[in-house]
Order: C-alpha cells, then structure tokens, then sequence
C-alpha cells in the first residue's frame, strides 16, 4: 500500500509538473508553428436563402501539430489569446484569407464573403488598422468582400479603440457581424453606435428550433435584428427541417454541416464548382 501510495504521488505530481509546462511548451511551439506556418484555414460556406447560393465564406483556422495531429481552435486560440499570440496569428489568418480570397477569384469562384473571426485582444494592439490596411492593399483585394466576425463580448467592452477601428475600417467598406449572438449581454444602444451589419445567431438556439418547438426567442431574434437593419446568419444548422424554419423565420443566410463541414482550400473549389454546376 505504501509503495502503491508512493507511486500515486510520483504519478500526480508529474502530472502537475507536466500540465504546467505543456502549457509553456504549448505557446513556444505556437510560436513555431506560426514561423513555419503549420497552420491551416479550413473554409465554411454561408448559404443566402434567397438565391439558394454560396454567398459567403468563414475562415476557421486549425493547427497542424506534429505528434497531435489536427488541433481544433478551442485547443490552442484561448492560449494565444491569453498570451498575446493572438496578434501575430491573427495576421497570419487575415493574411492567408486574403490570399486565398485572391486565388478563388482568379479561379473564378465567382464573388464571395470572406469573414475573418477577430479577438477583443486584437484590438489592443495599436498597429491593427495600420497592418490590416496594409494587408487589403498588398493583396489587393476589394475591402467590401471583406468581414469580421466580433463576439458580443468583445464588442460590449465599449473600448474607443473598438468602436474607432471599427469605423475606419467601415469607411473601407469592410463589413462587420455580431459573432455568438444571444451568448452574452448586448445593450441594443451601444450596438446601434456600432457599424454592424450583421448578426450571427449562434448554434446554442439553433439546436433548439424544430417543428412544433417553442422558437418564439429565435423569431423575436430575427425581426429585431431586421427592425436594426441587419442580415441575420443563423449557424450551426444541422437539419433541413431547421433550415426550412429558418427560412419562414427571415433567416438571410444559413451556415452549417447540413449546407458543409469547414473544408481546406482544395476541397473547397470542389465544392464550389459543384454548386455551380447544380
Ligand atoms: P465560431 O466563430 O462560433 O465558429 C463556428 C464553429 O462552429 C466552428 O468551430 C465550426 O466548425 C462549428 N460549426 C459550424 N457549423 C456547425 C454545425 O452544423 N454543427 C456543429 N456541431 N458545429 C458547427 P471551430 O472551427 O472549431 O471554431 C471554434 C471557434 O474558434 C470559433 O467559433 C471561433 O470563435 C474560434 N476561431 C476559429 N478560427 C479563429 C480565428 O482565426 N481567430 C479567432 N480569434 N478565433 C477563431
Ligand atoms: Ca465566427
Ligand atoms: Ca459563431
Ligand atoms: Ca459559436
């Protein structure tokens, strides 16, 4: 028994030691693998209801581990974010999207969104609008194709350097969509300040509209983003019978696995040229 406890507490303790510096082995090897540029976007279509069309496109990044494989962003972007990672892999997303934006049309992917997630802690750093006018330039895409994806959260901390990056990059024309809404606490004031012109109403309520359900908040949802002015996105919708509600609701646009899973560039054009033909 006593070896056995011996061996317990050599077990735990290790294990503590190994969390607590996998953590720090897990930002230098972001950090790497942002300079070789192991990372991945993976590209989720957005269907209008109207037209029936591929109308848009969210960039989704995944990292491309070494020894782990594929690692989804919930394993590693609250890390960049805490660590101000998040910056540089920030720009290398924008970067990448903006490259691939250009590559799609030269294939003739036709004319498509591009929305970008963007942190709060993005916005911290005072070269933002600075780097991302730079990179629209370089790439030489039309700012109007282009859109950020903002939680509520982010958008609610009212910060002036928020609100005045925002402007400016609406000046642009860039375009900018309330990420995860209904997840946090929006003060309908302080968003009609805001440039937003869409709104994405996150998974969590879409799970919950079915036929003969109670989809009164997800309705109410949409007439008051149409009563501001905005598009309605509803995400995550994974059935047909969710996507013919939503469609009665005055849902604009659709994403999710019923319409297609986030895919890799290649994949993609496939894709796209599919629809096209159909
Ligand atoms: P999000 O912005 O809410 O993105 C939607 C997430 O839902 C994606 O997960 C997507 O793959 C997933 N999804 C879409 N449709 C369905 C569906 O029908 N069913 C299910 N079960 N899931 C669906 P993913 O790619 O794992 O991304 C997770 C989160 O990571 C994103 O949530 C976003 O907040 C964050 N993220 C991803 N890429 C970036 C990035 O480049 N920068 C920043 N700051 N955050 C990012
Ligand atoms: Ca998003
Ligand atoms: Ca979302
Ligand atoms: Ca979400």
């Amino acid at each position: 028994a006593k070896a056995r406890q011996g061996c317990t507490w050599y077990l735990y303790n290790e294990r503590v030691n190994r969390s607590a510096s996998s953590l720090a082995d897990l930002e230098g090897e972001l950090r790497r693998a942002l300079r070789r540029d192991d990372l991945e976007l993976h590209y989720q279509p957005r269907l209008c209801m109207e037209t029936g069309r591929i109308v848009g496109l969210e960039a989704l990044v995944r990292w491309r581990h070494a020894s782990r494989g594929l690692l989804a962003p919930n394993e590693f972007i609250p890390m960049a974010e805490e660590s101000g990672l998040i910056v540089p892999l920030g720009y290398w997303v924008i970067s990448r999207a903006l490259r691939d934006m250009q590559s799609l049309r030269e294939k003739g992917a036709g004319e498509l969104h591009m929305a970008v997630n963007l942190s709060f802690r993005q916005f911290q750093d005072s070269q933002l609008l600075a780097t991302l006018q730079r990179l629209i330039e370089e790439r030489g895409v039309d700012p109007h194709w282009l859109e950020f994806e903002l939680t509520e959260t982010a958008v609610m901390r009212r910060s002036d350097q928020v609100s005045g990056t925002m402007s400016a990059l609406a000046k642009l024309g860039v375009r900018f969509s309330l990420d995860d809404f209904g997840t946090g606490f929006s003060s309908f004031v302080h968003l009609s300040r805001l440039p937003i012109s869409l709104l994405k109403i996150d998974k969590s309520f879409v799970d919950g509209v079915t036929a003969g359900g109670d989809n009164g908040l997800v309705q109410a949802m949409i007439s008051l983003a149409h009563e501001l002015g905005l598009e309605v996105v509803a995400e995550g919708v994974e059935q047909a019978a969710q996507l013919k509600l939503l469609e009665g609701f005055g849902a604009n646009q659709v994403q999710g696995y019923l319409i297609s899973k986030p895919l890799p560039l290649a994949e993609l054009e496939k894709y796209l040229s599919q629809q096209n033909k159909a």
